[in-house]
Parts: structure tokens; C-alpha cells; sequence
């Protein structure tokens, strides 16, 4: 992702609207590039600060603002590392589904000619 790009990706990062490849693609970029990582700590500082005053209730006001970011662009890299092991794990199970059903079918068509491969070894 360039600067243009991650530029365009401030107000979805905040509103947590974007999809895992570009939230990963820009929170990377993000942590490369300082002039993008200030434009992102404005902003987010400013939506944190309405945010807080919208509030009814007096809740706790954080100042440290780097942190709060860091502390949020954690959060979203964490998240983005869970929802990558399970999608892994789906495509593995996707994978291991397909290789038995494969194994079944051939195990079905070639039944006889395994049965006579086995006996021919003395196996079966
Ligand atoms: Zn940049």
C-alpha cells in the first residue's frame, strides 16, 4: 500500500470498516511510514476526544494518545492474526474433507483391483 492509498484508509481504519487484506496492508504501512502514522494519530485523536464528548457519562479520558492508538492498532493486529489461524484451519479442513472424499471414491471405483494388489502381496 502506498500513501495515497493508506491516506483513503484513515476514516474506514477509525470507523473499523475495513476488510482484513487492507486493514493488514495498511496497519503494515502504518508502522513503516511516519508521515501516515501522524496523519492516522490526528485524526484518531480527534474522533477518540468527540467520542468522549459525546458521552453522557464522564468515563476515563486517556491523554496519552500514542498509546491509545498503539494500543488499538494492537488490537486490530491481534484480531487479524486470529481470524488468519482460523481461516487456515478452515482451508485445512476444506483440504482434508476433499482428500478423504477423493480417497472414498477411488476406494470405490478401484475396490476390486486394490483387493487383488492386496491379495497379490498377501495383505489382504
Ligand atoms: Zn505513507
Amino acid at each position: 500500500m502506498d500513501c495515497k492509498g493508506a491516506e483513503a484508509c484513515v476514516q474506514p481504519y477509525i470507523d473499523g470498516t475495513l476488510g482484513d487484506r487492507e486493514l493488514g496492508a495498511y496497519l503494515q504501512h502504518v508502522r513503516s511510514c511516519a508521515p501516515c502514522r501522524r496523519n492516522l494519530q490526528t485524526y484518531f485523536s480527534i474522533c477518540y476526544l468527540l467520542e468522549y464528548v459525546d458521552k453522557d457519562e464522564a468515563g476515563e479520558l486517556s491523554y496519552d494518545m500514542r498509546k491509545v492508538l498503539e494500543e488499538d492498532m494492537r488490537r486490530n493486529e491481534h484480531r487479524l492474526r486470529i481470524r488468519m489461524v482460523l481461516r487456515t484451519i478452515r482451508h485445512l479442513a476444506v483440504i482434508v474433507g476433499e482428500v478423504v472424499t477423493a480417497g472414498a471414491m477411488l476406494w470405490i471405483l478401484y475396490s476390486d483391483i486394490a483387493e487383488a494388489i492386496l491379495k497379490y502381496w498377501g495383505l489382504f
